[in-house]
């Protein structure tokens, strides 16, 4: 293609801050760089403390979503969840009103008696909902015996499946022979790229995917063909142009049975694109979005920001050789 990247991507390359309304990963700021290309917006933002190894994932799957067509696609709207972060529990009904419509919610939990409350105040706003925890490796595999067996005494089968509840791929193992839990792989999905995926299902009943993290939709493609598992597509605290991107890649798989993690601007004190690209009757259309300009204008990170995004594509760039990536 052009012999003038990364330059090019610079163009139109806006760095925004958008302020997140609650305190997700320690963050209360979300930086993003969002550029343009001959296909569309795309938005590049892995976060802060993500190394040149890590992040280049990111830029390989938003400079060809930029640069390439969307691969074919088999719907035009994907349900998604709600998602509670691990908040105060009677900040929930007011968090659960900004996901419309969403009858599946994740709730992120650590120890025990939290993450309880938080369901119980998801059950009095939604009582039929499905419930998936996301516990981000946090437990051992001895605490998530004992924890999901509490979960379950207390609630019974009121949850789709637990995310990630052990960091260590032989602990979730032995937790998916004792447990009649489902278990999603996230993690063990995203940081370990380098792996072959042949052997997950004997660790997980579920792989999550994330477009940018796993490095766009070529790769997201053949991690499931390689590991024959079900897949739920999630999403990284994006815009609406990165979560336009995670909907294409949720409908470019012939089958979806599971709501999607693509309502997470309802985490955001606003999008970048208008109308903001949150949850209607509990789904999202799956189409190319555009920022608003008033947004990127109100939002827009400093000059220092911007030249220190533009800095971190270039060290990538240059270290990954990616003109290989178009
Ligand atoms: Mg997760």
């Amino acid at each position: 293609m052009s012999t003038h990247f990364p330059d090019e991507v610079f163009q139109e390359f806006t760095v925004l801050s958008i302020p997140t309304l609650t305190n997700f990963r320690g963050i209360n700021h979300r930086e993003v760089a969002l550029f343009r290309g001959s296909e569309g917006w795309s938005e590049f933002a892995p976060f802060l403390e993500y190394e040149v190894a890590e992040a280049a994932h990111w830029l390989k799957a938003s400079v060809r979503a930029a640069y390439k067509p969307w691969p074919k696609l088999y719907r035009e709207s994907i349900e998604v969840n709600a998602i509670i972060p691990n908040i105060d529990a009677a900040r929930v009904p007011e968090l659960l009103a900004k996901f419309r419509g969403c009858t599946t919610v994740k709730i992120k939990v650590n120890a025990f008696e939290d993450g309880a409350a938080l369901v119980e105040a998801v059950l009095q706003v939604i009582p039929d909902a499905k419930i998936r925890l996301d516990v981000n490796g946090g437990w051992s595999l001895r605490d998530a015996i004992e924890y999901l067996y509490e979960y379950h005494s207390r609630f019974g089968d009121i949850f789709e499946y637990i995310e990630q509840p052990c960091k260590d791929l032989f602990d979730l193992r032995q937790l998916k022979r004792e447990t009649p839990f489902k278990i999603a792989a996230d993690e063990s999905i995203r940081k370990g790229l380098d792996n072959s995926f042949s052997e997950l299902s004997e660790f997980a009943d579920i792989a999550m995917l994330k477009w940018a993290p796993v490095g766009g939709f070529e790769v997201a493609h053949e991690i499931i063909s390689s590991a024959g598992l079900p897949v739920v597509v999630s999403s990284a605290l994006d815009t609406g142009i990165g979560i336009a991107h995670g909907a294409a890649l949720a409908a470019s798989f012939p089958k979806m049975d599971f709501a999607c993690g693509l309502g997470t601007i309802a985490l955001l004190e606003s999008d970048i694109c208008e109308p903001a690209l949150l949850p209607e009757n509990g789904a999202i259309a799956v189409e190319r979005r555009e920022p608003s300009e008033r947004l990127m204008a109100k939002y827009a990170a400093s000059e220092e920001r911007r030249n220190w995004w533009k800095n971190r594509v270039t060290d990538i760039w240059n270290a990954n050789r990616g003109e290989e990536w178009l």
